[in-house]
């Protein structure tokens, strides 16, 4: 957006974000699809997979943990880096699943949830000018940072239905001036786990370019079939790689807002100063919480991942019921379904039809997409599985009979 296209009315300081995207023209914030969504989906009585949270608590073992912390007074702020017993486990984490040796006191960094450890990176590393690589569609936090820390956005897509980015297209968006690569694998919206040869090709690149990768990892136990490989397990990869994860979607506990990164110790240090500033601590009574999770046996992620493949079954039986073609997602929380088939093109407007047509409400995967690059993703629509195996099966149930075959 350019100053020219912005309201008149709009004063100087709202510039400033309307500049980024952020608000709309009238003052008011730009992207609402979630938020009307779900509104929609209370005023008329809608099953709500329009947004990506569980319904269900996670592990009994950290909740209490939680309440524990509280009762022994873990009340005031924790250390600016993470309370130690965390940064402990999270390193102790990273050995036994990935075989990664990480210095728990310099090369581990508590944020308020992984979006914050985003944020941190993003206005840390980046600088006026700087390219910043995603993929698209993508988790719609990256391209609003990027925009508010004056970053060029780059993209390369990703199609329906098996999201594999084409290495052309790699070769022709990373380049000299690239700073950071956004990786985010599991993948949301599409669910999508990247290959190993992409995983490399990746690494290459920023070997090649002198970039920083930085991966949004927080479905790394929700992977269906095989486990997750983190990019910094890659040969070259760990000393320019900025690993990003969360409490949030593993145990559950998504308004806790805990997360973390796990980088080598000048990139922690450098994104330590800009997070001191942003919330200094977060979630004190929480981190033990989590820390108690993280140390959790292998079965209760195996459990965990086991439980959400059955919702996705189910959910995918009802889309493929009524008609939609859909992509099989291997890890996360979404499916993605082309509303094509059934007649719409549009699926934005489609999703405000839902709620009528059937009772269920999804979100258009144009809100992960820029509005300049919709076409490819037009008639896409993301529903999330992340909810009580009761509800999907009456939304299950619903959308079947769009089909007319139940
Ligand atoms: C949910 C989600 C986040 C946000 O995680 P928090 O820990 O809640 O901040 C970040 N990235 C992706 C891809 C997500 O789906």
């Amino acid at each position: 957006m350019t100053d020219s296209d912005l309201e008149p009315r709009l004063r100087p300081w709202q510039r400033t974000a309307a500049g980024a995207g952020l608000l709309a023209a009238d003052g008011s914030i730009a992207s609402t699809i979630f938020a009307e969504m779900s509104a929609l989906a209370t005023a008329s009585g809608a099953i709500n997979l329009g947004q990506g949270f569980p319904d269900e608590d996670g592990p009994i073992e950290v909740l209490d943990a939680a309440r524990a912390a509280i009762a022994e007074g873990v009340n005031q702020y924790p250390p600016g880096m993470g309370m130690p017993v965390l940064r402990e486990a999270i390193a102790r984490h990273q050995r036994r699943w990935y075989g990664i040796e990480v210095d728990a006191a310099s090369e581990v960094l508590v944020t308020a949830g992984a979006t914050e450890a985003l944020a941190a990176t993003i206005l840390a590393l980046v600088d006026d000018g700087d390219e910043v690589v995603t993929f698209e569609p993508s988790y719609d936090a990256y391209a609003a940072l990027i925009a508010r820390a004056g970053g060029v956005h780059r993209t390369v897509p990703l199609a329906f239905p098996d999201w594999r980015p084409d290495p052309d297209d790699l070769e022709r968006v990373v380049g000299p001036r690239t700073r950071l690569i956004i990786v985010n694998t599991p993948h949301n919206p599409t669910g999508a786990v990247f290959d190993a040869r992409t995983l490399a090709h990746l690494v290459r690149l920023a070997e090649r370019h002198d970039a920083v990768i930085v991966t949004d990892e927080v479905y790394e136990h929700l992977v269906f079939e095989g486990r997750h490989t983190p990019i910094a397990t890659l040969p070259g990869a760990r000393e320019r790689t900025v690993t990003i994860s969360s409490g949030g979607k593993t145990f559950s506990t998504t308004g806790w807002k805990v997360g973390w990164l796990v980088a080598p110790a000048p990139l922690v240090t450098a994104i330590l100063a800009v997070k001191q500033y942003l919330t200094y601590v977060n979630g004190a009574p929480f981190q033990p919480a989590i820390a108690l999770g993280l140390d959790l046996p292998d079965a209760v992620f195996a459990d965990a991942a086991a439980a959400l493949a059955t919702k996705r079954d189910v959910l995918a039986a009802g889309l493929t019921a009524a008609g939609f073609e859909i992509s099989i997602p291997s890890a996360g929380y979404f499916i993605v379904a082309d509303a094509a088939p059934l007649g719409f093109d549009d699926a934005a407007e489609f999703c405000r039809r839902l709620p009528h047509l059937a009772g269920v409400v999804g979100v258009p995967v144009s809100a992960f997409v820029h509005p300049d690059r919709r076409a490819a993703t037009r008639s896409l629509v993301r529903f999330a599985f992340c909810k009580r195996l009761d509800v999907l099966q009456e939304a299950s149930a619903r959308l079947a009979m769009l089909g007319g075959r139940s």
